[in-house]
């Protein structure tokens, strides 16, 4: 099976990598196995322009009605508001669409996306109940072969105007007004645009196939967990507040680090718990051996010093495989194998405590809350881990949870 690329755009890589992910060609009617583009011109805002002394958002706008998921992109050029506090590391935020945040679709030409927009926004209806986020998250749909060059130069425009400040929107469209028909899915957000929510990039080409597993649906579980996961990295609990590092801003993208194993892996983990719950007609257990059989074949080949800790920041592709997507996705089976709790700490509670832990020390702070989640210290999992994969595959199969227990587990 052939994985298309997007090639566009070669700053930033290790930084956005995990919020990129692939597109298969549709002759593939399984779950994609893997892959992440190398990079995308999504999620690229080289800015970090906004800054604090901007103008507050008007809060009367929240009462606005979001029926139908169609929020006419009315946020986009809001700016940052004020900070209510700072310390000594972090600027603190309360964004007026806190007590509800809105989930918008943006579908382009909904004509040629033809029923598929309803199944989006079934999806969307299911997050929102199930899998409720703490900050907007702006879907942007589109047929990106077919779609006329008016419609993507809106896709564009509109995408710009969420990540940009009004001074770069121009520049913008500019340099992301191509690539059309290799581009990647994605979803994230940094801390330049938080203030608007996060982006989720999909396009329809997934979400055309016929029969197997609907890997539209695939990828919008997957991309919708990035916005959750990108999100949290900036949310303090204990004062609903969103706080952004101040050196981080400084940097671009202004993204704490998360492993592209947590990341990628993680998202892989969360779709196929997120899609058990919902009528798919998909098999849990099936999705989570076929994450298995993707790792196991990155690591063909490989010898004993093979480990999971190389997959922090690379995301080689082994074996036409990238490890940090199966073998990410086993990791977190093997860390609910051990124990019952781990799974509502892989899907949610890690990310409660990420941003608290990465003011504390942001050179680790991904890792202190792994250790703190999981009791256990990061080496001696990747340890067993790593020893874990080099077990015979029958083994492998029995700690993978049955579909009854994917479906009856809750991150609730
Ligand atoms: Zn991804």
């Amino acid at each position: 099976m052939k994985i298309v690329y997007s090639r566009f755009l070669f700053t930033l890589i290790l930084f956005i990598i995990f919020l990129n992910c692939s597109k298969e060609d549709n002759s593939n009617t399984e779950i994609s196995p893997s892959a992440v583009s190398s990079e995308s011109d999504q999620n690229t805002s080289s800015s970090t322009s906004t800054n604090s002394s901007e103008s507050n958002q008007d809060n009367s706008s929240t009462t606005q009605d979001y029926t139908g998921f169609e929020c006419d992109n009315w946020f986009y050029n809001l700016l940052r508001p004020e900070p209510v506090s700072v310390d000594n590391t972090h600027r603190y935020y309360k964004y007026s669409w806190q007590s509800d945040p809105m989930l918008c679709l943006n579908a382009y030409e909904p004509s040629i996306l033809g029923e598929r927009v309803e199944k989006v926004k079934d999806f969307l209806s299911w997050a929102k109940k199930n899998m409720p986020n703490i900050l907007p998250v702006n879907v942007f749909y589109i047929d990106q072969v077919n779609a006329s060059a008016e419609s993507k130069l809106q896709h564009t425009t509109d995408f710009c105007n969420l990540v940009r400040g009004s001074d770069e929107v121009n520049s913008c469209i500019i340099e992301s007004n191509d690539s059309w028909g290799e581009r990647s899915h994605g979803a994230g957000v940094y801390g330049s645009y938080l203030h608007k929510g996060a982006d989720l990039m999909i396009y329809d080409d997934a979400f055309k196939h016929s029969g197997g597993v609907d890997e539209g649906m695939y990828y919008l579980n997957h991309e919708y967990f990035h916005t959750f996961q990108t999100g949290h990295m900036f949310y303090f609990e204990e004062n609903k507040q969103f706080g952004i590092s101040i050196d981080l801003e400084k940097k671009s993208p202004p993204l704490p680090f998360l492993p592209i194993w947590i990341g990628e892996g993680g998202a892989d983990f969360a779709s196929i718990a997120m899609m058990a719950k919902q009528n798919l007609n998909i098999d849990p257990f099936e999705e989570a051996l076929t994450k298995l059989d993707q790792a196991r074949r990155a690591m063909e080949g490989s010898n004993s010093s093979f480990s999971l800790k190389d997959f922090e920041s690379e995301n080689n592709r082994i074996n036409d495989e990238y490890f940090a997507y199966g073998g990410g996705a086993m990791a977190h089976i093997y860390l609910w194998h051990l124990n019952e709790d781990n799974f509502k700490k892989l899907i949610v509670e890690y990310y409660t405590i990420f941003a608290e832990k990465y003011r504390l020390n942001p050179q680790s702070g991904w890792k202190d809350a792994f250790e703190e989640t999981f009791g256990i210290t990061l080496e001696s999992f990747y340890s067993d881990f790593d020893a874990f994969m080099r077990q015979d595959r029958d083994s492998q199969i029995a700690i993978i949870k049955s579909s009854e227990e994917w479906e009856n587990a809750s991150w609730k």
